[in-house]
């Protein structure tokens, strides 16, 4: 099946070559994939971090009306390969975590997809935007308040986009929930429980090196049931109290969070109840309570498809590929200035990063921590 898409793939450039006129003669197809799929409305993308999500990402853009894969960033010099026979990547977008600040003299790029581990968006983000390239990052932003606050600053500076990949904004059965939370059809909105979480494998992998991660369970899967009860709610939370269990401290070393029970609270007296693991299966759900009806999703943000129930019986919008609709939404956000249900910009990141830094303050002190987001 794979190959038979990539023949299909290559056969579509092939048809594409022929029937678009180039300014310039090519020798190789791949590096001449620029040349045909120039347009103003398409947002040309290179993805850095070639990973399992930097791989998922790639496939979905695939089916992107108007996102292109044009280019990559990889330390890996056989993945940038690999990368480019299997997507027609020309080699002169292709580049390597020390040379990418070249980009800004690559009229081919319109924007970079940061997509390695948290803790090095906050710089390579820094650098894209000094390139004159719109940033898109990958939850979550940073590892703290202040450095998500510096990625803003330096995209405004620089006069670029910032935007977080928070899939689930432009999930249908997502959107759906919160039309019937807008629309009243919930009533008034009284309680919110977020459970996210799984149990992380191989001890070594960079997820559980804070040095890389900036946390565990929390800054991963966490930010799920966070994000998710603000779009949920429709409010930003005014405090927090949390509560740490670790079970098993070897793996889950200082500054690796493995499961984080939180609690929010906000204006209008709606309260939230979550949880946050790297230690249980088959935590993704979300359930909102109001005074006429509830929804419950479950799974709620993983990739798909989204189920739900309601008071009023099932959700059921289309199934989409999150990452094909966020993209191509985001082309809109940066090109048509579209303003999405749920806003992906880096403020909306650096909230999340807000209530993440409050959370760890409320394990360490004990104390309920207040926050002021709006
Ligand atoms: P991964 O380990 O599969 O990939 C990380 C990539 O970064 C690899 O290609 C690795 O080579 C590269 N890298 C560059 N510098 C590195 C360094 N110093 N140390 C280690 N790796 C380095 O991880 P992933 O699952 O693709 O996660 C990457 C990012 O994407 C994370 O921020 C994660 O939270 C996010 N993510 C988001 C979703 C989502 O649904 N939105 C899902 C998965 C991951």
């Amino acid at each position: 099946m794979e190959t038979r898409r990539i023949f299909l793939q290559k056969a579509s450039l092939s048809a594409m070559a022929l029937t678009v006129p180039t300014l310039t003669p090519f020798t190789a197809m791949a590096d001449s994939i620029s040349e045909f799929t120039r347009d103003e409305k398409t947002l040309r993308v290179a993805i850095m971090g070639l990973g399992s999500y930097g791989t998922r990402v790639a496939e979905a853009i695939q089916t992107c009306k108007r996102v292109k894969l044009v280019g990559v960033i990889s330390g890996t010099p056989s993945k940038v390969l690999t990368w480019r026979e299997k997507y027609g990547i020309p080699e002169k977008n292709c580049y390597n975590y020390e040379n990418f600040d070249a980009i800004k003299d690559n009229p081919d790029i319109d924007a970079v997809y940061v997509i390695t581990p948290n803790a090095l968006h906050k710089d390579q983000v820094i650098r894209v935007a000094k390139a004159g390239k719109h940033a898109i990052s990958e939850k979550p932003m940073a590892v703290n308040a202040a450095d998500g606050q510096a990625m803003v600053d330096a995209c405004n500076a620089a006069g670029v986009h910032l935007l977080i990949g928070y899939r689930m904004h432009f999930e249908p059965n997502t959107l759906e929930a919160i039309r019937m939370r807008k629309s009243g059809e919930l009533g008034d909105i009284r309680f919110f429980q977020g459970l996210s979480g799984f149990t992380i494998g191989d001890p070594t992998q960079w997820r559980l090196n804070p040095e890389l991660s900036g946390g565990g369970a929390m800054m991963d899967i966490g930010i799920y049931s966070i994000n998710g009860a603000r779009y949920m709610v429709g409010e930003e939370p005014i405090w927090v109290t949390a509560q740490e269990v670790k079970t098993n401290p070897e793996k889950f070393k200082e500054g690796i969070d493995e499961t984080i029970t939180f609690q929010l609270g906000f204006p209008s007296g709606v309260i939230a109840s979550c949880l946050s693991t790297y230690n249980m299966n088959n935590l993704d759900r979300f359930y909102l309570n109001g005074s006429k009806g509830w929804v419950e999703m479950q799974p709620s943000t993983g990739y798909g498809p989204i189920k739900g129930m309601t008071h009023k019986g099932p959700l059921d919008e289309p199934i989409v590929t999150h990452q094909t609709v966020q993209m191509d939404e985001m082309a809109a956000i940066i090109f048509d200035g579209k303003k999405p249900e749920v806003p992906v910009d880096g403020e909306e990141g650096v909230k999340d990063m807000k209530i993440i830094d409050a959370i760890f303050k409320a394990v360490k002190t004990g104390e309920k921590v207040t926050l002021s987001l709006t």
